[in-house]
């Protein structure tokens, strides 16, 4: 791999939910620009074993651990534990998420607490955790949000879902105002249907459904969102902050 595109050599990131789909492609792609990346998961110990060697063999630095995003008190530890690992916290993205979907006079008060806790809350923990260390850097820091269309546009089905991608961009916005001053940027990343576990149990009929509904006329790859999640890491996107970019292959413009 050639060392031009080493941009991030010596920084270092946390991906929440490395371990499978987007979360996973982000992971290798900052791994492929030189950066040391730290992630979490849920319960998949062998696809972190994996990833782990995978980064390893980009001679890059790793550190993984089976951590609830919604555990709080876990969240603590693991961000100070990858700050004393790395030395520094220059990207966090907060990528964990799950879906329990269900017309609302069926959906149980637990699929609203589950999915409420990992996405928002989730993302809240990592956040106050991680913007701690990014705040006494000169470098400052970025944080970018993965939310979805189901969050700016609602989807039926999903109340609980979209209620939590709302929110994470209205904790983009707050977040973005309040450490602006100190250099860190947060942004977030609008998705529409991308080829993960999480729309591979789309039935047939309910596919051919959306993919009506996208103007570009398939679902993203992971490695798209991941190309597009380090630009606004970089440099290169270092006037952009509070904003939350659409990528949707035109399905809610
Ligand atoms: P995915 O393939 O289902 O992977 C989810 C990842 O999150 C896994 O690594 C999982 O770990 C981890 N995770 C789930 N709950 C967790 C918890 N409580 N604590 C720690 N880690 C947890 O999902 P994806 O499709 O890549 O989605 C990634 C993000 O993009 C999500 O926030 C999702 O809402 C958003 N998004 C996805 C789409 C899409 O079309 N796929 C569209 C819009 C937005 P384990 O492997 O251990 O379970």
């Amino acid at each position: 791999m050639s060392d031009l595109i080493k941009t991030f050599s010596g920084k270092a990131a946390i991906v929440t939910g490395g371990t499978r789909g987007i979360g996973r492609a982000i992971c290798l792609e900052l791994g492929r620009r030189g950066c040391n990346v730290a992630f979490n998961y849920a319960q998949s110990v062998e696809a972190a074993n994996t990833l782990r060697d995978e980064l390893t063999n980009l001679n890059v630095e790793s550190f993984a651990a089976q951590v609830d995003v919604a555990n709080t008190e876990a969240v603590g530890g693991f961000v100070k534990e990858i700050k004393n690992k790395f030395g520094r916290i220059d990207f966090l993205i907060n990528n964990a998420g799950i879906t329990r979907d269900n017309l609302i006079l069926r959906m149980k008060e637990d699929d609203w607490d589950a999915v409420l806790d990992t996405n928002l809350k989730g993302a809240w923990n990592f956040s106050r955790a991680a913007i701690r260390f990014m705040l006494k850097q000169e470098a400052g820091g970025v944080i970018l949000n993965i939310t979805s269309i189901s969050g700016t546009n609602g989807i039926a089905g999903q109340s609980n879902y979209s209620a939590s991608k709302a929110g994470m961009i209205g904790l983009t916005k707050a977040l973005a105002r309040e450490v602006a001053s100190r250099n860190v940027r947060v942004n977030a990343l609008a998705l529409g249907m991308i080829a993960t576990d999480m729309t591979g149990a789309l039935d047939d009929a309910y596919r051919a459904k959306i993919l009506e509904q996208i103007p570009l006329g398939r679902f993203a790859q992971p490695e798209e969102i991941a190309n597009i999640a380090c630009f606004m890491a970089s440099d290169a996107a270092a006037y952009i902050t509070g904003q939350v970019i659409q990528i949707d292959g035109g399905m809610a413009m």
